[in-house]
């Protein structure tokens, strides 16, 4: 990385963090040979994603609208907003990861899906409505089914965050 003060092509790292949900990186460097200080931002390059909707139409994925979305529906739950974004980098890290180009909306929520059940009852249910993950009585059982199954687990694993988002749903 040039200096934009001499030019020298050799600096230090003064200081690393991550930006815009951990999508690139911030570094503060100083050149070596005349002291001064700048930042660069190094970013991973990502194919764009398209996202194809119940009704046919296309949209451009958008990580921001995701989040808002999520943090919507795990509004008073015992999911923190550090877990939503997670929840949304590991998502889209495996769609990149998997150089998918478009998916569908429905393919979409339940790779959220699969996420956040894994953290609340109520963010799950919540999630599926708005998203209309719903579109049939057998999506509608097969969620209930997964409800149940993972309600004998999450009983014995920990009652106390269960019993708070029970509390939620009524
Ligand atoms: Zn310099």
């Amino acid at each position: 990385m040039q200096c934009p003060n001499c030019r020298h092509p050799e600096s230090h790292v003064l200081e690393s963090r991550s930006a815009d949900l951990s999508r690139s990186v911030r570094r503060r460097r100083e050149c070596l040979r005349c002291q001064e200080r700048f930042t660069t931002y190094e970013r991973i390059e990502t194919i764009p994603l398209t996202v194809i909707k119940r009704d046919g139409r296309r949209e451009s994925f958008r990580r921001s609208k995701m989040f808002h979305g999520l943090s919507q529906a795990c509004e008073k739950t015992t999911v923190t907003p550090e877990q939503v974004k997670l929840v949304v980098e590991d998502v889209e890290n495996l769609l990149q990861q998997r150089n998918y180009r478009e998916i569908t909306s429905q393919d979409l929520g339940e790779l959220v899906l699969d996420r956040l059940g894994q953290l609340s009852e109520v963010a799950y249910i919540r999630f599926a409505s708005v998203y209309g993950q719903f579109a049939n009585v057998e999506d509608f059982s097969a969620i209930l089914r997964l409800l149940e199954k993972r309600g004998e687990k999450s009983l014995r694993l920990g009652q106390a965050s269960q019993h708070q988002d029970h509390e939620l749903l009524r």
